[in-house]
Order: C-alpha cells, then structure tokens, then sequence
C-alpha cells in the first residue's frame, strides 16, 4: 500500500515537472483521504493558511496505476496556481470554467497522462473501485473537487 510519505515525495516530483515556475508561496502537502466512488480528490486551504491536497484513499491500492495518482496531483496543483485554495490571486471564476485545468495540464506537456487517465477511468475505474469498495456510497463536496464525470 502506498503511504503519505510516498503521496507527499510525488507532489514535490509533480510540482518540479509541471510547474517550476510556479513557487510555493505556502506549506503544501498531500493526504490519502476519503474513499470515493466519484472523486478523484480536491485542494483546501486551511486555517492555519497551508493548503492540503487530497487524493483518493482507495488509490493506495497499487492496483490503481501511478499515473492516475500523478494526474490527481496535477491537476489540484493547477488549481492552486489558478489561485484557488493558494495564496495567489484567484485567475478566474470557476475553478473549471471552460476546461482551464485541462488545457493548461495540455499546455505543461502533461497530455499524454491526461489521455492515460482518460482510458484508465473508462475501461477499469468501475471495476478496480468496486473492487476495492466493500460498502457502495457516493460522496460529494464543493464546486473544486474532482468528479469522475466532469471530464
Ligand atoms: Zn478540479
């Protein structure tokens, strides 16, 4: 099983490739939480003023492929450079508005994870999740998390 030490080392990996540009302007780090049907994961800021990235609990399971943990990081990483749950001044007004997070992930050279993803989520998540779910429920929060069927 993977743990949050091996989450948090794949964060600072991501940030190097994706956006080296981008500075972390505050403490950044990521959990495994939550075990979601529809979710991929989201990005919060915290009253102490850090931001936590979450991803899937169900993704420690080795049988979910790293990449689709790469692509979770990317892209709330995306976000926070858009300037939600960051200290950057917000870029627009939706956090998704108009396939932003996508393009700029296309944009980063990070379309070939994407396209990854995209044919991981359609032949296997429903298997691999059910698998791995004992007790089937859905879970659903704000407008900047992740949902399986927003792509
Ligand atoms: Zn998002």
């Amino acid at each position: 099983m993977r743990s949050d030490e091996w989450l948090n080392a794949k964060l600072e990996e991501v940030w190097q490739v994706l956006m080296p540009d981008v500075e972390k302007l505050n403490k950044v780090s990521v959990v495994f939480k939550g075990n979601w049907k529809t979710k991929f994961g989201h990005i919060k800021k915290m009253k102490d003023g850090s931001t936590q990235i979450v991803v899937n609990g169900l993704f420690r399971n080795e049988v979910v492929p790293d990449y689709i943990i790469l692509t979770t990081i990317a892209h709330e990483l995306i976000h926070y450079m858009h300037g939600f749950h960051s200290p950057y001044p917000k870029r627009f007004r939706y956090p998704h508005q108009g396939g932003i997070v996508d393009k700029e992930l296309k944009a980063r050279g990070f379309g070939v994870l994407l396209k990854l993803e995209k044919d991981w989520v359609k032949n296997s998540w429903v298997e691999v999740i059910s698998s791995l779910k004992g007790n089937a429920y859905a879970s659903y929060t704000q407008d900047s998390s992740r949902r399986l069927f927003c792509f």
